[in-house]
């Protein structure tokens, strides 16, 4: 695959704001999606639409087949053990509420759970409901002066014996990897229940859950290249076995009568109702899309255009930026002086130019960096040394205006 022309597969990257070429610098929050994905979704609405695993009908076996070979490829693509660890949930968000809750019956008064500090809301408030059901007591695993997760502290928080340890594997809000394979396999010493939000890292790394050994690991279709509305949880088979359901209803069942239900297996067991089925057949045409592409040159071209953003940011002058490190993936935070970070993406889209200004789902890292907020840029498959060109140019011309 030629990378100058992987740009063209993204249709909406090709229009302009304003008289500018649009400038897509907020893949973090959701990436654009490849021709295929689209046209995957409407080949299934188009020729296959029905529902999943009810009916005798071609038309269903046809949806079926094409939904489950999607847990198929999963399971390869983050190297599961078997396809039944595999569940499809609406996205990460869903996919921890799940396990927090699942959990319930497993956690007790006084258990301990451990929150990463840079970790994305999603991966707080399902733990804190957790806590207020059961009493367990949560505790944030600090971050060092430069936004690294202290692993010293984490070190001795881990000889509290926590029941959970909560983990993002790359920062929404900084792009700062965590060793999460080192931190998992310490947290598994003392028998934690371990979750990794890979919501960040799973369009930008390979990456195989067994050899992390997380007992979870959740991410989101919409973050690579996939549609919105479908994403996934991983789970080790015998944990995720032992997990009550969320929701309740539909496929998850064996037999219903009105005095007792019995629950089907896994994977069905955590899917109820009608799943997003066209969803999924469009992350499947997203894993396609990226193991076509070559990884090492594509890992390769991101890091070179990230630290190449970094640099230039930096030379700026009177950019502040948060937590930069070389070997960060995806996303740069900073701020123009003291300036607004509202005022700055304002000016900057007036330029073409989009970046993500706010707290981003983080209000505890913010709070930490004494911020209300920053913008972040953040680039995918399709970013090019022109998008980060012209970037510094807006920069350049808003802090003209600003300073
Ligand atoms: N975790 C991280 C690290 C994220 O970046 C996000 C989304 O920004 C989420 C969780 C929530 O993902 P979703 O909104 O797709 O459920």
């Amino acid at each position: 695959m030629d990378l100058s022309t992987l740009r063209s597969l993204f249709p909406t990257l090709a229009q302009s704001n304003d008289g500018y070429p649009l400038c897509y610098l907020d893949t973090a929050a959701t990436s654009q999606k490849p021709q295929q994905v689209i046209d995957a979704m409407n080949h299934y609405y188009h020729h296959d639409n029905a529902n999943v695993h009810r009916a005798a009908h071609q038309l269903s076996a046809r949806a079926t087949s094409q939904y489950e070979a999607v847990r198929d490829k999963l399971c390869k693509f983050i190297n599961a053990n078997r396809r039944e660890e595999i569940i499809f949930t609406h996205g990460t968000t869903e996919s921890i509420n799940t396990v927090a809750n699942g959990l319930t019956a497993q956690i007790k008064q006084g258990s301990l759970i451990l929150i990463d500090s840079a970790a994305h809301h999603a991966n707080i408030v399902p733990w804190q409901q957790l806590a207020k059901r059961t009493g367990a007591i949560i505790k944030p695993i600090p971050l060092t002066a430069d936004c690294r997760l202290d692993t010293a502290a984490f070190d001795v928080l881990l000889s509290e014996k926590p029941a959970v340890v909560a983990l993002s594997h790359v920062s929404n809000a900084l792009g700062t990897v965590n060793p999460v394979k080192d931190l998992v396999s310490k947290a598994n010493q003392v028998g934690a229940i371990t979750l990794v939000d890979g919501a960040q890292a799973i369009a930008h790394m390979g990456v195989d859950v067994q050899a992390i050994g997380c007992d979870f690991y959740v991410f989101s279709g919409h973050k690579m290249y996939g549609p919105t509305g479908i994403g996934v949880l991983y789970g080790r088979f015998d944990i995720l076995d032992r997990l009550s359901p969320l929701i309740t209803g539909g496929e998850m069942i064996k037999s219903v009568s009105f005095e007792v239900t019995e629950f089907n297996v896994l994977p069905n067991r955590l899917e109820a109702g009608t799943p997003p089925i066209a969803e999924v057949i469009g992350l499947g045409a997203a894993i396609d899309f990226i193991e076509a592409l070559p990884s090492e040159q594509i890992h390769a071209k991101e890091q070179e255009l990230l630290n190449y953003l970094q640099d230039e940011l930096k030379n700026m002058g009177d950019v502040v930026l948060y937590g930069a490190h070389t070997d960060n993936l995806g996303a740069v935070a900073f701020n123009l002086a003291d300036e607004h970070h509202q005022d700055v993406g304002i000016l900057l889209d007036q330029q073409g130019i989009a970046v993500r200004c706010g707290h981003h789902c983080a209000m505890p890292l913010m709070q930490s960096l004494g911020l209300k907020g920053c913008c972040r840029a953040s680039i995918g498959v399709y970013t090019n040394k022109d998008d980060i060109d012209n970037f510094i140019a807006a920069m350049e011309s808003v802090k003209e205006l600003l300073l």
